[in-house]
């Protein structure tokens, strides 16, 4: 049946999100024919709107006020509310960013109805809108269909298919108001310190825990992941390891950290905790190492290998190294 879409994107030095130009294939293909709109807020809106069309974007509802570029909840949800107004979409999908989790729930409640978060699976099935989220920490994913409308959808990054941008597509700029004043003001904006790829954006993660016994150890998670090439893989690490200084806070994967969803994510000295797997269960094959056969994480994993980190990293760094060759 089709639906109306409306996505509201986030840009990054002028262009999309990557996380909104997945959400507009996502739109294209739970339209089925409807209309995908795209709210895009900031002084590099309107100039976004060819790449927005490239996805699947019928129309954009900008506004090019650069006081959006400082994500603000007040005024993002009034302009998001103008949006909606304009699109009367069946469907909201935003991303699971910052802006997300925060504007998400703010307009479900406006609307009078259901936000379901960090979706990992879309679709219509039935003429019916059907989201898969994690629930019990990642132990289990539940479905859920929606009673209300408008669906509200937070969707986790890298859980869709990346879409390939078409040549030649236009659509139409609808002009959004300028933004109205704010109860926030921003005070100031530190970035976390990270050097190279960060921890969400790699396609491989190298993960270390408690089991490395020393801090020392992250030194042969490191080794690895150089293996594998830094333009590609990350490092992170457990809670346990942060709480125990051993790598950065930055680096934490899990329910109180980075939630990540690479192509490959190596578990190591990791036992598997509800809390971590929050984090890293939207990978797309884990591979786990840990000298306890019994240990939970190989519940999740897709290849474990039981044996102690020490001998079994410098093996599999030559192992990736003699491939390279
Ligand atoms: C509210 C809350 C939020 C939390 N949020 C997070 C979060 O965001 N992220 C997170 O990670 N945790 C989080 N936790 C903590 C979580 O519950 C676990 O305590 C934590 O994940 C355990 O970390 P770990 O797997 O590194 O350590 P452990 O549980 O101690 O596991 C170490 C593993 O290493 C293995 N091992 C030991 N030696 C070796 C060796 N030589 N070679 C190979 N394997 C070896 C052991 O068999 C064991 O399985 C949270 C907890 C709470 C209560």
């Amino acid at each position: 049946m089709a639906q109306n879409v409306l996505v509201v994107g986030e840009l990054v030095n002028g262009a999309l999100a990557a996380t909104t130009r997945e959400l507009l294939g996502l739109a294209s293909r739970i339209a089925e024919g409807g209309s995908v709109g795209v709210a895009l807020l900031g002084a590099s809106a309107s100039a976004a709107a060819p790449e927005a069309f490239s996805f699947g974007a019928a129309r954009v509802y900008a506004s090019d006020d650069a006081t959006y570029d400082v994500f603000r909840s007040d005024q993002w949800v009034a302009a998001a509310e103008a949006a909606l107004e304009l699109a009367q979409p069946a469907t909201i999908l935003l991303s699971q960013t910052m802006v997300g989790r925060d504007l998400g729930p703010r307009l479900a409640f406006r609307r009078a109805t259901a936000a379901a978060m960090d979706c990992l699976r879309v679709e219509m099935t039935g003429g019916a809108l059907q989201v898969t989220r994690p629930s019990y920490g990642g132990n289990a994913l539940a479905t859920y269909t929606f009673a209300t409308s408008p669906a509200v959808v937070t969707v986790r990054a890298k859980s869709q298919e990346q879409p390939v941008a078409a040549t030649g597509a236009a659509g139409e700029v609808v002009a959004l108001p300028a933004a109205g004043a704010s109860r926030t003001e921003v005070v100031s904006r530190d970035a976390a310190a990270g050097e190279g790829l960060q921890v969400q954006d790699a396609g491989i993660v190298v993960s270390g825990g408690r089991g490395l016994g020393a801090p020392e150890g992250f030194r042969i998670v490191e080794a690895l992941a150089d293996a594998f090439g830094r333009d590609r893989a990350a490092v992170g690490s457990s809670r346990a390891a942060c709480d125990l200084g051993w790598y950065p806070p930055s680096q934490q994967v899990g329910l109180t950290g980075k939630v990540v969803s690479p192509d490959l994510y190596v578990a190591i000295g990791i036992s598997g905790a509800s809390q971590h797997m929050a984090g890293c269960s939207g990978a797309k094959n884990i591979v786990a190492i840990n000298r306890d056969r019994e240990a939970n994480i190989f519940r999740a994993a897709r290849f474990g290998i039981v044996g102690d980190y020490k001998i079994v990293i410098p093996a599999l760094i030559e192992a990736l190294k003699a491939a390279k060759r």
